[in-house]
C-alpha cells in the first residue's frame, strides 16, 4: 500500500471509529469551535486533576479530516499533563503549518500531514486541536 493509501487508512479508521467520543460527565470545561468554511462543529470536554488531563471527550459533526483528527487529538492528549497538552498541540499546529520534522514520533498524526497541501483543510485538521487549546486556557484562569 502507497503512504498515501495507508495515511488514508488512518484518517478512515479514525473518522469511523472515533476514539473517545460523546459527553464528558463532571467537565472542568467545555469549549466549542466551528470551521465554518467547511461546516465542521467540536465540542471538547476535559477533565483535569493535578495537572493530569485525566480525561478528554470529543463531540461534533463534520468532514473524516475534522472527526479524525479530534479521535487522534483525544489518543495523544489524555492521560498527559497540561504542559504535556501544550506542547502536543505546539507540535502538531507546527506540523500542519509545514515545520519539518517534528521533535518526536507523531504516530497516527502524521497520515494528516498530506492535509497540508489543501489550505482550507488544515483548518478542519486543527480545529479540535485549537479548541482544545482554548479549554486548557479557560481552565488556567479557574
Ligand atoms: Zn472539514
Amino acid at each position: 500500500m502507497s503512504l498515501e493509501g495507508l495515511y488514508r487508512e488512518v484518517i478512515l479508521d479514525h473518522s469511523s471509529h472515533p476514539r473517545n467520543k460523546g459527553a464528558l460527565d463532571s467537565a472542568d470545561v467545555v469549549r466549542e469551535g466551528a470551521n465554518p468554511l467547511c461546516g465542521d462543529e467540536i465540542r471538547v470536554s476535559i477533565r483535569v486533576r493535578d495537572r493530569i488531563v485525566e480525561d478528554v471527550r470529543f463531540e461534533g459533526k463534520g468532514c473524516s479530516i475534522s472527526q479524525a483528527s479530534a479521535s487522534m487529538m483525544t489518543e495523544r492528549v489524555k492521560g498527559k499533563s497540561v504542559e504535556e497538552a501544550r506542547q502536543a498541540i505546539a507540535e502538531f499546529k507546527g506540523m500542519m503549518h509545514g515545520q519539518e520534522a517534528p521533535p518526536d514520533e507523531m504516530g497516527d498524526l502524521e497520515a494528516l500531514q498530506g492535509v497540508r497541501k489543501f489550505p482550507v483543510r488544515v483548518k478542519c485538521a486543527t480545529l479540535s486541536w485549537i479548541t482544545l487549546e482554548l479549554a486548557l486556557e479557560d481552565l488556567s484562569k479557574t
